[in-house]
């Protein structure tokens, strides 16, 4: 998975990035002012920069530009206030890849730095659980070396919960993420889609792996950490 840099001087939410992408399989390197960021930049490998625009020793704008001209190969996402409009222009015509708004959904910001580690042929396409492989780039899950015949709305579930792994996701949340609302039920370890076919309840079982949590019966969880792609 990627190496990320967070630039963020608020340190709650610096960590809670921090966690929540060592949750999902990413390092998370913390800066807390422009020039901390430049010396991780010197010194670590970074896949991917997570650009707070409001920072204490240094516009963000200029930390973002300083970046591109040395380090043009990292992808810049820049952070930026609610209702800062000005701000995300700012940000896309200097440079950035993407921006996100705080606050905002940790899912979603999975979401986008997904998006951009595939733009930039960063993003991690082979996942191994146990006997289950998933290749992301092919859309094709194997058990065992034997295709998993999943419909494409399954296939959408699946993925959304691997990229989304130990963080639960609500039933709304997840519906939305996977491919918008729509009249599925799901419950436990099953995926179901009742009446798809008639008499046939399609049923892919990833045992504990997906599980419901207790604080709501519609939420889910992918439990186990995953192994490194091979
Ligand atoms: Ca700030």
């Amino acid at each position: 998975m990627a190496d990320v840099l967070i630039v963020e001087d608020d340190r709650i939410i610096s960590e809670l990035i921090r966690r929540t992408l060592s949750m999902t399989g990413h390092e998370g390197l913390t800066a807390y002012t422009g020039r901390e960021a430049l010396s991780v930049l010197d010194k670590e490998k970074v896949d991917l920069i997570l650009m707070d625009i409001g920072l204490p020793d240094m516009d963000g704008f200029s930390l973002m530009k300083r970046c591109l001209e040395d380090y043009a190969e990292i992808p810049v996402i820049c952070v930026t206030e609610k209702d800062e409009i000005p701000d995300r222009i700012r940000g896309l015509k200097g440079g950035a890849e993407d921006y996100i708004v705080k606050p905002f959904a940790m899912e979603e910001l999975l979401a986008r730095i997904q998006v951009v580690l595939r733009r930039f042929h960063k993003e991690q396409l082979v996942y191994r659980i146990r006997d289950l492989e998933i290749d992301l780039a092919g859309g094709v899950v194997k058990r065992s070396g034997l295709p998993v015949e999943l419909t494409n709305r399954e296939y959408m579930l699946f993925k959304t919960l691997l990229l989304n792994k130990n963080i639960a996701l609500s039933r709304e949340r997840l519906l939305e993420l996977a491919w918008g609302r729509s009249r599925w039920y799901m419950g436990g370890s099953c995926i179901t889609i009742p009446g798809r076919k008639k008499g046939r309840r399609q049923c892919v079982s990833f045992g504990k792996q997906i599980c419901t949590v207790p604080i709501s019966l519609c939420m889910l969880l992918f439990t186990h950490h995953l192994p490194d792609a091979g």
